[in-house]
């Protein structure tokens, strides 16, 4: 780096000596001019054209003292002017015939000494805004390599709505755009964006920060300041930063505050619903003074049964979701037969829900199955209380269960209100309740989640099919291979 600063010193030293030299023969030739006709008397010739007109010979002084101007500007300029006083006072105090003779030469001398100076000046200048523009070019090509490695994506705006840059973030986001108009390559218009454009205020010095969806449907957050381009046009620079990330976590925030709130009003009313029931029923067993007869004690004690049930239910529920959460209830696997399990939970329900009929069909000799029998009877019990709960009372209900491929594929039937398309694939999302009212009016929408999650951790399937109104289908799969659960 150094040698080449050096070599570059010598270089201009010598072209300085050059132009001195170049100078000092200028001056040399005007003076020869200048004394032209005294040369030619002195050397024994008459006297002739050369001895008359000075003042167009002095005209020619007017070159060195540019060329000095040029080079070696206004002190140089000056210097020459004066030497070229100089040379013109010996003609002008012992030779010249005319009157003034001094004051011509004067005043040529203002003349071309003010032009050589202001060519110096100008020169000056010329080279001073070069070396600005320099470094200015120097400094934008600095902040532009570091912005080309940004991750945020940044754009210049000139005032004319021109992309002047782009760094390749914002290429990515956005599309090639250096040279189209920012209104349409940011927001594919076909003219500037009425109200909402900061162009103008940023331009004029101002900072201003925004959110800004973009039609493919991310969200950034911009932040626009004026940046003075290289050709000294002040422009707008905009860091365009990619916020769907946060803002989808702030919507899913929002959205589980809000579950949360919903969650805490729905299972305080599912607790509080029994409850109520179960108190009523009690107060009136206990009142003394009112005689009850055997069917009428009977009913009500199967009153506060059913809605022990639901309360349990409810519980059991909610405690086998905590355990989910928490990865705490994985399955206990042990040989099973699933028509052992239907054959346990049927026996009860059929209890339960004595007003619904319920019928089995199990293909025979179902094979023995490696799974957890409580978690299995744990989902039976939600799909049948499901059935239910969604159809009228004398409805059949229907438990089948076969082999397909390497699985056992056990389904429930009920022929009540189905569930509309558009729900099917919604119910099994925890706390989803969909649409239809429940007969009993129980549930937290908890139900499905759970068979989903334990049917999942026994690398089973689960769906559901429904026509409205006319009933629903669940279906699960179990494999029959040995799985390794862990
Ligand atoms: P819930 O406690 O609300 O019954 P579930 O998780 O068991 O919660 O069910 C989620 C939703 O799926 C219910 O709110 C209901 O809309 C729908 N659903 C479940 N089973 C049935 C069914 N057999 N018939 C109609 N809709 C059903």
């Amino acid at each position: 780096m150094s040698e080449v600063a050096s070599f570059r010193r010598l270089g201009s030293t010598l072209c300085k000596t050059r132009q001195f030299y170049i100078l000092l023969l200028l001056l040399i030739a005007c003076s020869v001019f200048y004394y032209l006709g005294e040369i030619v008397t002195f050397s024994g010739a008459a006297k002739s054209f050369f001895n008359g007109v000075h003042d167009v010979h002095r005209l020619l002084f007017i070159v060195p003292i540019i060329y000095s101007g040029y080079f070696f500007r206004i002190r140089g300029a000056l210097i020459v002017t004066i030497a070229a006083l100089a040379i013109f006072m010996p003609r002008a105090l012992l030779i010249s015939p005319f009157p003034d003779p001094v004051l011509r030469p004067v005043l040529f001398c203002l003349v071309a000494g003010t032009v050589g100076a202001l060519t110096g000046l100008a020169r000056n200048t010329f080279e001073r805004s070069q070396q600005l523009e320099a470094i200015a070019r120097s400094d934008r090509d600095k902040l532009l390599g570091g912005l080309e490695n940004m991750e945020d994506g940044i754009v210049i705006i000139g005032p004319d709505y021109r992309v002047r840059f782009q760094n390749p973030s914002m290429a990515r986001e956005f599309g090639e755009g250096i040279g189209s108009y920012c209104y349409a390559y940011l927001h594919q218009l076909g003219g500037p964006c009425s109200d909402n454009c900061q162009l103008k205020t940023v331009i004029q010095g101002a900072t201003k920060r925004w959110e800004y969806s973009h039609p493919n449907g991310r969200t950034y957050e911009v932040v626009a300041s004026p940046i003075v381009d290289s050709d000294r046009v002040v422009c707008l620079l905009a860091v365009y930063r990619n916020i769907s990330h946060f803002k989808r976590i702030e919507q899913e925030l929002v959205n589980i505050n809000q579950l949360k709130s919903e969650l805490l009003s729905n299972i305080s009313h599912e607790l509080k619903s029994p409850l109520t029931s179960i108190k009523g029923i009690v107060t009136s067993l206990l009142q003394k003074d009112i005689q009850l007869d055997n069917d009428t004690r009977e009913m009500l004690l199967d009153g506060v049964n059913e809605e022990t049930d639901r309360l349990g239910s409810l519980v059991t529920n909610l405690l086998n979701m905590s355990k989910l959460e928490a990865g705490g209830w994985k399955p206990e696997k042990e040989p099973c037969y699933i028509a052992d399990i239907v054959d346990e939970v049927l026996k009860h329900q059929k209890w339960v829900h004595m007003n619904h009929i319920f019928r089995a069909d199990l293909e025979p000799d179902l094979p023995e199955i490696q799974a957890d029998y409580g978690q299995i009877r744990q989902v039976l019990i939600n799909l049948l209380e499901n059935a239910t709960a969604y159809s009228e009372e004398g409805a059949e209900i229907n438990i089948r269960a076969r082999v397909v491929d390497k699985d056992i594929e056990v389904s429930v039937s009920d022929h009540g209100v189905g569930i509309p398309s558009d729900e099917l694939s919604k119910v099994f999302g925890k706390f989803y309740r969909g649409t239809q009212k429940r007969r009993d009016h129980g549930g937290a929408g908890l139900g499905l989640a759970i068979c989903q999650a334990v049917i999942h951790s026994h690398q089973g399937r689960i769906w559901a099919e429904s026509i409205l109104g006319k009933g629903s289908t669940f279906y699960f799969t179990l494999p029959i291979d040995h799985v390794d659960y862990d």
